[in-house]
């Protein structure tokens, strides 16, 4: 199914993303992973959002969702893996499936911790981000699968099979990626494992994995007032795009995001 805007994270800015694209007459798909993977979910108490005083990040997250599901805003489960637009049109892919829309909201928040050494390297030639899309590429081959998210398991079963013989690390704090022109071997906590490919399941993944050419300040995507990026028909919103890393600039960075992908779809 084809939406008018697809949003790329759940969190605070989706959500309002979301909901401000409804508001202004439009359909939106928010994707993301399960809501207790959200960071903001830890939260003991957030006491700084004005209205909503010391509510639990847990409470906070259910009670935005609620409020943007019971507006029609439809939500997804699953890590968004790549997007690209062709002529006017956006596709998004969604582990193996794709979405298209006329517009995308990315609003990832932010990556924790650097990339392993190696992985930027190898990218494509044994290191993936998605099981699913590029599993079959290493039947009968090792693979090592670096888990950091709910599914990661289940994905890392997948992998077995359809013939990949798997060495699961869950949620290791060190990688080393080797080899030569393709991946050989990974070394995890101190333990080296001779491989073809590193599959890493993260919950989230940089922007300018997501959409080369994204114009970025430090860690941070580059937006104006508007929330658009360098790139025609994305919008921005969040932590992703810097600081303050906070719910209430979150929110409405998402509603300015939202009605700017609204008005893209109008004018198109
Ligand atoms: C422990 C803790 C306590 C905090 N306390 C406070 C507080 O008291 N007050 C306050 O204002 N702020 C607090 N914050 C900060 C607040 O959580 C963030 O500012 C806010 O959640 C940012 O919202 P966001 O929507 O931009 O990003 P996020 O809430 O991070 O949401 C982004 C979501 O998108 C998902 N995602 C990323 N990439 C993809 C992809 N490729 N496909 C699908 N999904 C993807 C991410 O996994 C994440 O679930 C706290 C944060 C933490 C971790």
């Amino acid at each position: 199914m084809s939406y008018d805007v697809i949003v790329l994270g759940g969190g605070p800015a989706g959500m309002s993303a979301a909901l401000n694209v409804l508001s202004r007459g439009r359909s939106a798909l928010v994707v993301s992973n399960p809501l207790q993977e959200n960071p903001l979910w830890q939260a003991e108490k957030v006491d700084n959002h004005l209205g909503m005083p010391a509510q639990s990040g847990a409470e906070m997250l259910t009670n935005l969702r609620r409020h943007a599901e019971e507006a029609g805003v439809v939500f997804r489960e699953g890590r968004v893996v790549s997007a690209m637009a062709l002529e006017d049109t956006w596709y998004v892919s969604i582990g193996a499936e794709m979405e298209t829309a006329s517009a995308l909201v990315l609003a990832s928040g932010v990556l924790r911790g650097r990339k392993f050494p190696g992985e930027a390297e190898f990218l494509g030639r044994g290191v993936s981000y998605c099981a699913t899309c590029d599993g079959m590429l290493y039947r009968g081959k090792n693979v090592v699968v670096l888990g950091y998210t709910d599914s990661a398991r289940e994905e890392a079963e997948f992998l077995s099979s359809i013939g990949c013989s798997v060495t699961y690390f869950e949620k290791p704090k060190t990688c080393i990626i080797e080899g030569d022109r393709q991946v050989e071997r990974v070394t995890v906590d101190g333990e080296t494992v001779a491989c073809d490919c590193a599959f890493l399941l993260r919950p989230a993944m940089a922007p300018t994995d997501l959409f080369p050419g994204l114009t970025v300040e430090g860690n941070f995507v580059k937006v104006d007032r508007k929330m658009a990026t360098n790139l025609p028909g994305l919008f921005a919103a969040g932590d992703c795009t810097g600081g303050p890393l906070q719910v209430s600039k979150a929110i409405g960075e998402g509603l300015i995001a939202g009605q700017s992908a609204a008005a893209y779809c109008a004018k198109k």
